[in-house]
C-alpha cells in the first residue's frame, strides 16, 4: 500500500506552495488506495511556533483533505539521539565546533544547501567548552555503502551523490538531529513508501538514501513535484509576502475550490509552476 506524507515545519504559516504539495501527496495516496500522513517537523525548538500545528490542521481541512497524523518530531528526540550515537560509534560522525561565520571566512564552495563544509574539524581534537555539532563523514559513508540509487517518479533512476553537500550536519548544536537525520528516520518509522515533496528538496535525497543504507532502513520511492513560483520567478516562501492559507481562510476563500484549481493547474495571477 502506498503511504505518502506532508511534513511541514511549524516556523511560519503555510502558503499556496504548501497547499499544492499537500494536495499532490494526498491525491496520489487516494488514487492508489493508500494513506496520506501529516507529520509536524518541529525539530527546531527555537523556531517552532506552538500555535502553527493547529493552524496547519485547519488549513488542510479547509482544502478538503483527509489525513492520518503521526507523532511530531519533538516527541521522537530520544530515538534521534540513539541513532546518532550508533553512527558516532561506527566512526561515521565527527564533532565540529565551526560557526557559520568561521566557515564563510574560509570562502567555501557552494552546494545545494549553501556552503560546503571544507572538513576543518575532521580528525582534529575539539574544544569541549564550545558547542559541538556532529557531521557525517561522507567519504567514509560512501566507502561503506558503495553505489546507491533511488527510483524517482519524476526524475527516473538516480544515483545518490551526497558529495554535493560535503560533510553535512546530522546532529545540530541546538538539537539532537538535523532535518536530514530526523526526516529519514521518521519516513522509515512512519512506513512512508513514497516520499512526496517539492523539487526544491530533490538534492536532499542524495543524503537521505545514504543514511537509509547506513542504517538498514527500508527504501521508499520518491516523487519530487514541481514547485510554485511567484511573479519574480522565485519560489514562494514563508518569509516573503505570499498570502498564507490561514489568511485566505479568514478572507472567506473557498479552500476546496482552491484545491480543485491547484489540481487543474490553474494558479492565481502571478503564480506559476516551475518548468511547466
Ligand atoms: N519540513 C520540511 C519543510 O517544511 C519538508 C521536509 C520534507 O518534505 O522532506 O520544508
Amino acid at each position: 500500500m502506498v503511504v505518502t506524507r506532508f511534513a511541514p515545519s511549524p516556523n511560519g504559516s503555510l502558503h499556496l506552495g504548501h497547499a499544492y504539495s499537500a494536495v499532490v501527496a494526498h491525491d496520489i495516496a487516494r488514487e492508489r488506495g493508500g494513506k496520506f500522513l501529516l507529520r509536524i517537523e518541529d525539530i527546531d525548538g527555537v523556531r517552532s511556533l506552538p500555535e502553527k500545528p493547529d493552524e496547519f490542521r485547519e488549513d488542510l481541512a479547509w482544502l478538503g483533505l483527509e489525513w492520518e497524523e503521526v507523532p511530531a518530531q519533538s516527541t521522537r528526540l530520544v530515538n534521534y539521539e540513539e541513532v546518532a550515537q550508533f553512527l558516532f560509534h561506527e566512526g561515521l560522525l565527527y564533532p565540529c565546533t565551526c560557526t557559520r561565520a568561521e566557515i564563510a571566512a574560509l570562502e567555501p564552495r557552494l552546494g545545494p544547501e549553501g556552503a560546503i563544509y571544507p572538513g576543518t574539524c575532521k580528525g582534529q581534537n575539539f574544544d569541549p567548552e564550545k558547542p559541538v555539532s556532529l557531521r557525517l563523514d561522507v567519504d567514509k559513508a560512501l566507502a561503506r555503502v558503495g553505489e546507491v540509487i533511488w527510483e524517482d517518479e519524476t526524475n527516473g533512476v538516480m544515483v545518490a551523490d551526497p558529495r554535493v553537500f560535503g560533510d553535512v550536519v546530522l546532529v545540530r548544536k541546538d538539537a539532537p538531529a538535523s532535518y536530514h537525520l530526523a526526516a529519514t528516520l521518521d519516513d522509515a518509522a512512519d512506513g512512508v513508501t513514497l516520499v512526496t515533496r517539492g523539487q526544491d528538496l530533490f538534492a536532499m535525497t542524495h543524503i537521505h538514501r545514504v543514511l537509509q543504507e547506513l542504517l538498514g532502513l527500508p527504501v521508499p520511492e520518491y516523487h519530487h513535484h514541481p514547485i510554485l513560483l511567484d511573479e519574480t520567478g522565485q519560489k514562494l516562501a514563508k518569509r516573503r509576502n505570499s498570502p498564507s492559507l490561514a489568511q485566505r481562510r479568514k478572507d472567506g476563500e473557498d479552500g476546496r475550490e482552491l484545491a480543485a484549481r491547484l489540481r487543474a493547474g490553474e494558479f492565481p495571477a502571478g503564480i506559476s509552476l516551475a518548468n511547466a
